[in-house]
């Protein structure tokens, strides 16, 4: 029986440690965008993520979420367009908005201003059919 707690106790604080870890990590920026993100992430309440998901899009883009995301994205991506390679205005497109706020890093990818217009059009075109 004392084994079984000394287990519990070691594992619990090995626990505690890592989260001060990655705290510190965060707080002293040793933390690449994916990284940062996905710290995000773990601190976002439900509270805060249905808030996300029904502010007007304008007002979400002004978010820390969205900059800890759009940051993410751009790294994951080597910061190029995933059409054409571009490395100029770059933006980051929404393939999905089923989980906003919060979003898988799948949930979104690099595109520079044109290929993003192209995509947009496209989804239009797509929607016009089915009215
Ligand atoms: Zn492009
Ligand atoms: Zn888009």
């Amino acid at each position: 029986m004392r084994l079984f707690w000394s287990i519990v106790i070691t594992i619990f604080i090995l626990w505690v440690w890592e989260l001060y870890e990655l705290q510190q990590d965060f707080k002293k920026d040793r933390l690449n965008p994916i990284q940062k993100y996905e710290y995000h992430l773990k601190h976002l309440t439900k509270v805060q993520i249905r808030r996300l998901k029904i502010m007007p899009y304008s007002e979400y883009l002004k978010t820390e979420h969205w900059q800890f995301l759009r940051s993410a994205a751009l790294y994951r991506d080597k910061y190029k367009c995933l059409d054409c390679a571009s490395r100029s205005s770059l933006q980051v497109h929404h393939r999905t908005y089923a989980r906003r706020g919060c979003e898988r890093l799948s949930d979104v990818m690099t595109l520079c201003e044109d290929c993003h217009k192209a995509k947009h059009e496209k989804r239009q075109n797509i929607f016009d059919k089915f009215i």
